[in-house]
């Protein structure tokens, strides 16, 4: 007993119950009433605009009748059918219901905000404000794009799976299979094709559903992590650098991220397999045309390919000089640490100071890739990506994404498909989320106002339905306020 290594452990157990003893041993139902503001198990939605996720226009005057987690059906409202047996009925005339977001490119991480001049770029899990302010944000569905941590991404999920958390249904991708020129110590740096293979089926026993290439990862290490997932059944993306786009749609990625921003491959001086990304950015911006016959030959490539794309505006704008507004950014002042909102007001001045036309033309000729993109058939999808310096937080950036792609010209219902059904498309799982059908979940969002006619009523989101059970934004955000940046 006088053992000092038991009474050691015995500290910390007793220290770990006091700190977390809530989240880990509470009974499931109660730690989530607190953000929960409907729960009746059969609920009808009555009067309200449905835009249904699929692409088609809005109808107006819907009711929507939810019983058990699932829509058991959606009807005008003007026709009087019975209600099912003890239903809740609530009058949502005003606003208008779209499917929950499935997020594409989120992350359960956030830039650390303070460093010594000399420190290492770090970032820090977010694990507890993420998944809420994913919740809290509409995005009821949130695919990784990369984990920091796996093994905290995978027990977050399964506290959220279980009724112990309040956040989306996390698809976990593992981690970063390459890294960017060894700069982020985070990141594993590979040493070999077979590294690549390795990392794949450890991390695939592990639990992770998805993986994502990164920058640095060269041309025989990307054929053979793409043959690992793929003998497992599972997909991979990726944020290449030293592979071109065209490479990888050869090698069978199944879907890239951010764009032609990101792609070297019409760079004049790139070499294979190394990853030249300042300065292939500067030359697409300065050089590269969206419909010059090399881009729109590769996005033909693309869509041949079936390689989809994932849109993360939100990431791409901070880097352009006052964007997005002050005004509009006010709100995640309040979510994120003090140090937070100081390190991204510093970033921004300077970006605003330094006034680079070339950033704005970047953004402009992703808009433009993604619309051309599109028309030619291919699947784009969206996700927010709240890293780079920081700002862009879960669940508004996705929000702001959405704007943004009806600033691209997508209408809002088309960008309301691609930050939905898309995205559910590319899971295998739009036979259950993604839009609003007879037998699907009971996944969706009330925002007050009209998306479809002002896009920005998309931040008015007044009620998250997962599973038919509806979570209230507010208490979400509450629950982290001046957390966003600490944990
Ligand atoms: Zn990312």
């Amino acid at each position: 007993m006088t053992n000092p290594r038991f009474w050691h452990q015995r500290i910390l157990a007793a220290v770990a119950l006091m700190l977390y003893g809530n989240a880990l041993n509470a009974d499931p139902a109660a730690s989530l009433m607190a953000y929960i503001s409907e729960n009746a198990p059969v609920l009808v939605l009555d009067h309200v605009r449905v835009i249904d996720g699929t692409g088609t226009a809005p109808a107006e005057d819907q009711r929507i009748d939810i019983a058990d987690g699932k829509i058991v059906r959606i009807q005008s409202a003007k026709i009087k059918s019975a209600y099912l047996p003890a239903a809740k009925v609530l009058d949502l005339t005003g606003k208008t219901i779209i499917p929950g977001l499935v997020g594409m490119h989120e992350h359960l991480f956030y830039p650390t905000p303070e460093h010594p001049s000399d420190g290492l770029p770090l970032f820090g899990e977010m694990a507890d404000s993420a998944p809420r302010l994913y919740l809290a944000g509409g995005v009821t569905t949130a695919r990784t794009a990369g984990s920091l941590e796996p093994y905290t991404d995978l027990s977050v999920k399964k506290m959220i799976d279980s009724g112990h958390l309040p956040g989306p249904k996390l698809r976990i991708t593992g981690p970063y299979i390459g890294d960017y020129r060894a700069l982020l110590p985070q990141l594993h740096t590979l040493s070999s094709p077979e590294d690549a293979g390795r990392t794949v089926d450890y991390w695939a026993a592990e639990g992770v559903t998805s993986f994502k290439a990164y920058m640095s990862i060269r041309h025989d290490e990307l054929k053979v992590a793409i043959e690992h997932v793929h003998a497992r059944g599972l997909k991979i993306t990726g944020h290449l650098c030293a592979v071109g786009f065209r490479e990888a749609a050869a090698l069978g990625i199944d879907n890239l991220e951010h764009g032609i921003v990101v792609d070297t491959e019409f760079f004049p001086d790139k070499k294979p397999d190394v990853c030249p990304a300042s300065e292939a950015e500067k030359d697409f911006a300065t050089r590269v045309e969206i419909d010059s016959p090399a881009v729109q030959e590769m996005i033909r490539d693309l869509v041949s390919h079936h390689v989809a794309v994932t849109s993360t505006l939100a990431v791409f704008e901070i880097t352009v000089a006052n964007r997005p507004s002050l005004l509009k950014q006010f709100r995640a002042q309040r979510l994120l640490a003090p140090q937070a909102w100081s390190a991204y007001l510093k970033r921004r001045a300077a970006i605003a100071e330094a006034n680079d036309p070339l950033d704005a033309i970047e953004l402009r000729k992703e808009m433009q890739f993604e619309r051309a993109f599109v028309k030619a058939g291919g699947l784009l999808m969206a996700g927010c990506d709240p890293t780079s310096y920081g700002g862009v937080l879960p669940g508004y950036g996705d929000q702001r994404g959405l704007e943004l792609l009806v600033e691209a010209g997508f209408t809002p219902v088309e960008a309301i498909k691609i930050a939905t059904q898309n995205g559910a498309l590319f899971l295998g799982e739009d036979a259950v989320i993604g839009s609003i059908a007879a037998g699907k979940a009971a996944d969706m969002i009330v925002v007050a106002g009209n998306p479809a006619l002002k896009i920005d009523d998309i931040e008015n989101v007044e009620t998250v339905f997962k599973d038919g059970v509806g979570y209230d934004p507010q208490k979400l955000t509450a629950s982290v306020q001046g957390l966003v940046g600490l944990r």
